[in-house]
């Protein structure tokens, strides 16, 4: 819901009425601009009166939104939300890849990928420490050691480091150690993971669901800003289609419809997306050209040999010679 302000109210009032609406438990947004003066209210919207509230002197109309996401949506906050980790920025204009090995297998692996991403241009650092698969006979990462080996390609790399929470079991560890927390596609709608990953106050990237729609993948961002961060990455990593060429089908459309709908950075994952090497650098650059703020790429220095995702993989040289091609892409579409 949002209340148009008259021009002639004045900033007691105002305030008065804002705290009134907060004492009900919903969240307030005060929009300036030019002579324009809105209050965007947020949460359960339907415990007030549009009409008693559109009697009040001061308020000039009433106007109801209907997207359920008031915090992830653009009609509250109309500026693009810039997803900040130390020099590397995504979104409002800034782009950036985060590339690394699907999962963390060692220090020389984790190292060696780390120095050839960071020279090609990555900006941010990837590997699953916790895996999600389908097995439960397959690898599952090195848990929290592989945090420890991340830490220590951050240290000599400088690269800022993204890797995936499975559990609220690993809160801590995750807090003090992971630069940006992913929320994988399993676990785009785990709520209570959601929720207790948002009030650790860090950027979040959040993939959508294998067979999520649009709306509920901004109603997830919605639990996570709500919990109480406002950093949030959403990703596009492909759902699933009658399609079986690929491993998924990279759905291209949601990057502008999300964009269009949400302040939030909008990034493409071409590796699950696609699921095979040779697909990622075509969906890589397409989304680029799409309007993606960045991309996220599984990179390995021995993708045959890769305990996890090794076919979807690309080289260090695939990736190097990639990243010149999406920076061609860029300024083609400046
Ligand atoms: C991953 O990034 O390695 C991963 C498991 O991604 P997703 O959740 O998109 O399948
Ligand atoms: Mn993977």
């Amino acid at each position: 819901m949002i209340i148009v302000i008259k021009p002639d109210a004045s900033e007691q009032a105002i305030e008065q009425l804002k705290r009134n609406i907060e004492n009900q438990g919903l969240i307030v947004q005060d929009i300036k601009g030019g002579n324009a003066r809105m209050l965007g209210l947020a949460g359960e919207v339907a415990s007030v009166s549009p009409d008693s509230l559109s009697r009040m002197d001061i308020v000039e109309s009433v106007l109801m939104v209907r997207e359920p996401y008031k915090l992830a949506g653009r009609r509250f906050h109309p500026r693009d939300t810039i997803v900040a980790v130390g020099q590397a920025q995504i979104g409002g204009g800034h782009f950036s890849v985060i590339a690394g090995p699907c999962s963390v297998e060692g220090e020389d692996q984790i190292l060696s990928i780390a120095r050839d991403i960071a020279k090609s241009g990555a900006e941010f650092l990837r590997g699953g420490a916790f895996k999600p698969r389908s097995s439960p006979y397959a690898f599952h990462g090195l848990g929290l050691d592989g945090l420890e080996l991340l830490k220590a390609a951050r240290q000599k790399t400088g690269l800022p480091i993204v890797s995936e929470i499975l559990s609220t079991d690993h809160l801590d560890a995750f807090a003090q150690d992971v630069d940006v927390i992913q929320i994988g596609a399993r676990n785009m709608q785990n709520f209570s993971l959601l929720v207790e990953v948002g009030k650790l106050k860090k950027p979040v990237l959040l993939k959508r669901g294998l067979s999520s729609s649009l709306e509920e993948l901004l109603m997830s961002a919605e639990y996570l800003i709500k919990g109480g961060t406002e950093q949030v990455i959403l990703c596009e990593r492909g759902i699933r289609t009658f399609e079986t060429a690929t491993r998924n089908t990279l759905d291209l459309s949601a990057i502008p419809v999300l964009k269009q709908k949400s302040h939030l950075p909008v990034i493409a994952d071409p590796s699950h997306g696609t699921g095979h090497w040779q697909l990622v650098a075509p969906l890589a650059l397409a989304a680029v050209a799409a309007g993606a703020d960045g991309l996220i790429i599984e990179v390995h220095n021995m993708p045959q040999k890769a305990l996890c995702d090794g076919q979807q993989s690309i080289t260090p040289e695939v990736f190097h010679n990639l990243m010149k091609k999406i920076n061609r892409v860029r300024e083609a579409i400046k």
